[in-house]
C-alpha cells in the first residue's frame, strides 16, 4: 500500500469506528480485533490480491485459480498435507502467477493436480517457471505437478462434491465452475464479461445459473465503464443483479474488482449495485416471494480472506 492509500484505510477506519461509538483509542484497538464474520459486514480493507477461491467441505479443499490469493493459504509444513487441488479457470497473468509463491510446491512430497478445460493450460502455467520470469524452473518442480484436461460440462467428484466447468465469456476462453455438495452449490464466474445473458443466449449454460445458491460474479466495471471496455472480458454489479433477480440466484458476491479502484470506489459500487437491486425487484417479485426472501437476493462485495459459510 502506498503512504496515500494508508492514510485513506486509517481515516475511512476511524470514520467507521466514530459511527460505531468509538470514542477512546481503546475502543479503537478493540474493533480492530474484531474480525468480520457476516460476511454483510465491510472489511477495512478490500485488498489488493489476485483471484484465488478455496472450497473446503468435509475438511477437505480444491483452489480455483492460482492468483497471488493462493500465496495467502496458511502453511501446511507439518499438517501432513501433501496433496492439493487447483480449478483453473484460465491462465490470464492474475490467475496463475501465484504459483510461484504457493511453497508447498517446493515440498519433495507434494502432489498437485491441476484440473483444466483449456487445452494449452500445461505450456502456459508451465512458461512461468522458464528460468527468466521466475528462478526456479520446470523441471524441479514438474515431477509432482498434474495436469488432468477436462471436457466442458463433465461433471467430476471430488471430495464428495460434484464439479462442472462450464464457458464464460472472456477473451482467450475462460470457465466457471459449478460445485455442488450437501445440498449447497456455488459458482465461481470469474473471469466473464456475461455478453450472453439471456435464456437463448446462455443456451447448455443457463442451467449452471438456475437452482443456484452462491453466484461470484466478475463485477469489475460500472455500467457506463463498460462501454468504453467492450471486448475486456469483465461485467458489471448490475448485470449480476439482472441475472441473479432473473434466475433466482439468493445471493451474489461482487469480486475481481480492478486493480487501479479504491476502498471508495468499491463501497460505492456495492452500494450502487444494493439500490439498484431495489429498482428492479418489483419485476421478480413473485420469483421472490415464492423463495421466500422478499427483498431479494444477498449481494455482497469479495475482499481478500472473506470466509462465507454457504
Ligand atoms: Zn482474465
Ligand atoms: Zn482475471
Amino acid at each position: 500500500l502506498t503512504d496515500l492509500e494508508i492514510r485513506y484505510l486509517f481515516e475511512e477506519f476511524i470514520g467507521r469506528a466514530e459511527k460505531k461509538g468509538a470514542t477512546r483509542i481503546e475502543d479503537l484497538r478493540n474493533l480492530l480485533k474484531k474480525v468480520p464474520t457476516d460476511p454483510q459486514e465491510l472489511p477495512i480493507t478490500f485488498g489488493g490480491r489476485t483471484s484465488c477461491y478455496e472450497i473446503i467441505h468435509n475438511d477437505k479443499s480444491v483452489f480455483i485459480d492460482m492468483g497471488t490469493g493462493i500465496s495467502a493459504v496458511p502453511p501446511v509444513a507439518g499438517k501432513g498435507i501433501h496433496e492439493f487441488t487447483v480449478f483453473l479457470t484460465h491462465m490470464h497473468w492474475d490467475h496463475i502467477m501465484g504459483m510461484p509463491f504457493f511453497v508447498p510446491i517446493y515440498a519433495p512430497d507434494t502432489r498437485l493436480t491441476i484440473y483444466h478445460v483449456h487445452p494449452h493450460t500445461p505450456e502456459a502455467v508451465a512458461i512461468q517457471f522458464n528460468g527468466i520470469n521466475f528462478p526456479v524452473k520446470w523441471d524441479v518442480i514438474s515431477p509432482r505437478i498434474q495436469f488432468k484436461q477436462l471436457s466442458l460440462y463433465q461433471t467430476l467428484t471430488i471430495h464428495g462434491m460434484q464439479v462442472t466447468p462450464f464457458q464464460l465469456d472472456h477473451p482467450g476462453g475462460s470457465y466457471g465452475y459449478r460445485f455442488n455438495a450437501g445440498g449447497k452449490s456455488i459458482v465461481i464466474g470469474v473471469d466473464s464479461e456475461y455478453k450472453r445473458l439471456t435464456p437463448d443466449e446462455l443456451g447448455k449454460d443457463l442451467k449452471y445459473y438456475q437452482d443456484l445458491d452462491w453466484l461470484v460474479f466478475d463485477a469489475q466495471y460500472e455500467m457506463h465503464e463498460l462501454a468504453s471496455k467492450y471486448d475486456w472480458g469483465h461485467s458489471s454489479p448490475s448485470i449480476g443483479v439482472d441475472l441473479a433477480l432473473r434466475e433466482g440466484i439468493k445471493n451474489l458476491v461482487l469480486t475481481h474488482h480492478d486493480f487501479q479502484s479504491s476502498e471508495e470506489c468499491e463501497e460505492s459500487m456495492l452500494c450502487n449495485a444494493r439500490n439498484y437491486l431495489k429498482t428492479q425487484l418489483p419485476a421478480y417479485q413473485e420469483i421472490w416471494d415464492k423463495l421466500g426472501m422478499s427483498q431479494g437476493p444477498n449481494i455482497i462485495a469479495g475482499y481478500d480472506g472473506l470466509q462465507i459459510d454457504l
